[in-house]
């Protein structure tokens, strides 16, 4: 088979979810974990959830079906995996599940690879290690294993991979810089091309996401000799680089120039028709035309995407529909989701409902418009009920938002407010507090399940939470914690339990979404103007201070957190959105002042996570969701002391706005990094207070006091005692009740010898 023998496709998406419309994957991979079943239970459960997925991608009509975006854990690992990339502290472990597993997620005596934030989703990624020691050889048994199922199935497979510039960009580099090891992998590419074109598969997608980011001119021209090189190969499938996320600008022109056949493009997140036909090259190569959006949740404007599609034929050889992205960032299917209105649900769009938008649109191309006429009335009318809804309206909201003046998000000078919080709370040096949360135990859990199963009422449940308060609360006075907290029983996801008391958010039953490994989360749907309804955690956290004379600190969740976890609305920008947000929240925080509440936390783990990937879009972005912090905090009295909380590392780039937020005391994850954070904030002019956490909650390891004394120390070489606090580095609601009690008592008393 000759490359030119390649038939252009016309329907598909750039990936698919894995975790099973049920999480059954979830379900096998933790019983695997477990011990319940064997491995080959396990594969057999995997490929029975790809076969099924298989036969849906054809029944609902796409003509090219990705094949290797299926995985156990992770695509960035089991490309490090295909690479033979794995680090090499895992190498001694001989079962290749396990190996992985390993790689993953740690053993007892194995650090696993560290996790960090996929572009600006809320999918984590496993990021590979690349060392001097990193020795490069191809391992594609499972990527032809997958590709030869799906072929064997009649199913027209379209492999994808992880390109190798993604790949290293992405990678934690040592001993020089990853694009280095560039020519290490193109001889492992071609090999896998031409395995992959004797498989019988047709078509190859190479994922380069990092074509929507900054880069540099070199590694502009790394990526043209690169993708060059890889179209000079003749034993190969046609190649496709897909991009997403974002507009490739010269990258595309860069990669157009080369002899690949075609590029996917994200139409949803800026690429428009002008600048494809900017990029005279593409008249010969296939566009995969990410007209619907793979990442958020509303259904597709079809006259918009006809427009988009008919404009680009004069541009491109042939145009294919496609997904913005991959379908693994919005959940399986409507079709299960009873709870949802139905105005509302007319307006959604799952996978399954996106992928019938993609036949649709493909039919529409090749037929004219005509052929779809039906369908696109029903979307028109669909649109115009969601754009005349009164819930994306509130004048009341709207009208407290635009009569706030800039004092709404100023409080006073630093320096007055610490004056009056110190008479006030009459705190200890170093106080010593957590992050929020205590344990989820099975009890919480159970009471959870039991509410929704009707088994209990509302007032059975209320009574298993103050319990659980109150258990939290006397633990911490025995330890001797200095500012308490009620311990989130109530939440079992903190940004789902203030969307479901929200106005303007809906919940979905099955809407689970990957976050990582065997974690899943179900983002709410922020589909109207928000408005707090009531006050939404003043009981809980009034009935902790009732059972204390210690300060018990209020526990809220910041606007942007809340708008990065769930799907947000797209017919406004996301800074009004967060404006109302935290409208609601600063509602909430006079509240809690008013019930006696003499800290509040508002976290912001999601700050750096909204960051723009283009550094000219940052700004921007920074300045309004540090006002949108602002606003939810500067409601309350200058006597109250505003604590925020932000973690998932790498802060380099929003340092600077760490101290814009003004919060009288941050915390912020260190342990990990080993304190060089608090270098940068000084670095920033920040002089505020600072909790760095003082031990890695994410291990189930019980830090000594001794080590702790030593990070302890550490922060003080950076920050003076009056402004230092002492905490764990997150909260604590995913370990066990005996490791945390251990682990606090010796930071307890590590603060108490530094004292
Ligand atoms: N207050 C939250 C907790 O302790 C903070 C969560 C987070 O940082 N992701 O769980
Ligand atoms: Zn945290």
């Amino acid at each position: 088979m000759t490359v030119a023998q390649q038939k252009p496709f016309t329907a598909t998406v750039l990936g698919l979810p894995r975790v099973g419309p049920r999480r059954e994957l979830k379900r096998a991979i933790e019983a695997y974990w477990a011990g319940k079943i064997d491995a080959g239970r396990l594969h057999a459960v995997a490929r029975d959830l790809r076969q099924a997925q298989f036969a849906d991608m054809r029944a609902a009509g796409l003509d090219s079906i990705p094949v290797g975006t299926f995985s156990y854990y992770d695509h960035m690992l089991d490309t490090a995996e295909l690479l033979g990339a794995l680090p090499p502290r895992v190498a001694g472990i001989t079962d290749p599940l396990d190996r992985y597993f390993a790689a993953a997620r740690g053993t007892d005596t194995v650090e696993p690879l560290e996790m960090t934030k996929w572009f600006d989703t809320n999918y984590h990624y496993l990021v590979p290690e690349i060392g001097p020691e990193t020795a490069f050889s191809l391992h594609p048994e499972k990527l032809l294993a997958e590709v030869e199922e799906a072929l064997e199935l009649g199913v027209p497979a379209r492999p994808v991979v992880i390109g190798p510039l993604t790949f290293l960009k992405l990678a934690k580099a040592t001993g020089g810089p990853a694009l280095a090891r560039l020519i290490e992998l193109l001889p492992l590419y071609r090999e896998l091309l031409r395995r992959l074109a004797v498989a019988g598969a047709e078509w190859v997608q190479i994922d380069e996401p990092v074509l929507v980011t900054d880069l540099t001119a070199a590694e502009i021209d790394l990526l043209q000799v690169t993708y060059e090189e890889l179209a000079e190969a003749t034993e190969r499938p046609a190649i496709l680089v897909a991009t997403y996320f974002g507009q490739p600008d010269a990258a595309l022109a860069a990669l157009a120039r080369t002899g690949i056949e075609g590029v996917a493009l994200d139409f949803t997140s800026g690429v428009d028709v002008a600048a494809v036909a900017a990029v005279p090259a593409l008249t010969g190569k296939l566009v995969v035309a990410g007209v619907v959006d793979g990442r958020n949740v509303w259904r597709t404007d079809l006259d918009r995407a006809v427009a988009t599609l008919g404009s680009l034929l004069g541009s491109a050889g042939h145009v294919a529909v496609s997904s913005s992205c991959s379908l693994l960032h919005v959940p399986y299917t409507l079709a299960g989701e009873t709870r949802l209105d139905e105005r509302l649900r007319s307006w959604l769009a799952f996978g399954a409902e996106k992928v019938t938008e993609i036949r649709l649109l493909a039919t529409g191309l090749r037929e004219g418009a005509e052929a779809i006429d039906a369908e696109l009335t029903a979307v028109r009318e669909a649109l115009a009920s969601r754009k005349s809804d009164p819930r994306l309206n509130d004048p009341g909201v709207r009208a407290r938002l635009a009569a706030l003046g800039p004092d709404a998000a100023r409080r006073a000078p630093a320096e007055q407010r610490r004056e009056l919080q110190r008479d006030r709370l009459r705190l200890p040096a170093l106080p010593t507090t957590t992050i929020g949360s205590y344990p989820q135990t099975s009890a919480i859990r159970l009471a959870r399940a039991a509410l929704r199963k009707g088994e209990i009422d509302q007032a059975e449940y209320v009574r298993r939470m103050r319990a659980e308060i109150a258990e939290v609360i006397t633990l911490q006075e025995e330890l001797g914690l200095d500012v308490l907290v009620h311990g989130e029983p109530e939440r079992n996801d903190m940004v789902q339990y203030f969307a479901e008391h929200l106005e303007g958010f809906a919940a979905t039953e099955h809407g689970w979404v990957q976050s990582y490994g065997t974690r899943c989360v179900r983002p709410p749907i922020l589909f109207g103007d928000v408005a707090r309804r009531e006050p939404m955690t003043v009981d809980w956290i009034g009935y902790a201070q009732s059972l204390t004379d210690k300060p018990v600190k209020g526990m809220l969740t910041g606007p942007v957190t809340i708008l990065a976890w769930s799907f947000v609305r797209d017919d406004q920008p996301l800074s009004e959105s967060a404006r109302q947000v935290a409208l609601a929240i600063r509602d909430e925080t006079v509240d809690l002042e008013s019930a006696g509440i003499r800290i509040i936390q508002v976290d912001e783990p999601a700050l750096r996570e909204l960051l723009p990937l283009r550094a000219a879009e940052q700004p921007g972005y920074l300045e309004w969701s540090v006002l949108s912090f602002r606003l939810a905090t500067s409601g309350v009295s200058d006597a109250t002391q505003i604590h925020t909380h932000l973690c998932y590392s790498e802060f380099g780039e929003v340092i600077e706005a760490i101290a814009g937020l003004d919060a009288d005391v941050t915390s912020i994850e260190a342990a990990r990094s080993r304190m060089e954070v608090l270098d940068d904030l000084n670095a920033s002019g920040f002089d505020l207070g600072v909790g760095p956490g003082v031990y890695d909650i994410h291990s189930p390891r019980v830090p000594s006091v001794e080590e702790i004394t030593t990070s302890l120390r550490a922060a003080l070489k950076a920050i003076p005692a009056e402004r230092l606090w002492v905490n764990p580095d997150c909260g604590l609601k995913t370990r066990g009740r005996t490791e945390v009690e251990a682990s606090l008592r010796n930071m307890v008393a590590a603060a108490a010898a530094v004292r």
